[in-house]
């Protein structure tokens, strides 16, 4: 999608810090980390909100989580991580490619703000 920043990253337009990729999704750190370890999980098909995603898409989510999942083993995130899809303005979501947040290496106050 033109225009769209996790597009560009997702197509190696724009740099960041991969921490993981393959054919379907890609994890980068987060440039305004929020906790140690915070990395997104993008798909790297356009999708702007996990409202406006398709049934056919459903694997596509699972395989973003799966991914989430491996990267906070391989960060080593044994206590506990978070794992946040905003969607929405009102949820705080910023940029209209879907993603999760991937954040570890602190405690988290429930409910979130
Ligand atoms: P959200 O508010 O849920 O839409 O989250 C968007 C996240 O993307 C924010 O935490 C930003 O810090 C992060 N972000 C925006 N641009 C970049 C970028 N170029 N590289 C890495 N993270 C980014």
């Amino acid at each position: 999608m033109p225009g769209c920043i996790f597009c560009k990253i997702a197509q190696g337009e724009v740099q960041s810090d991969i921490i993981r990729e393959d054919d379907q999704a890609m994890a980068f750190r987060d440039v305004n980390s929020q906790a140690p370890t915070h990395i997104l999980i993008i798909p790297k098909k356009h999708i702007p909100t996990l409202a406006e995603a398709s049934e056919q898409e459903g694997g596509l989510l699972g395989h973003l989580l799966l991914m989430a999942r491996q990267v906070a083993e391989d960060q080593n995130l044994t206590d506990g991580y978070r794992v946040v899809l905003n969607n929405g303005v009102a949820a705080g979501q910023t940029v209209f490619h879907i993603h999760l947040h991937l954040m570890g290496g602190r405690t988290f106050d429930w409910p979130p703000g």
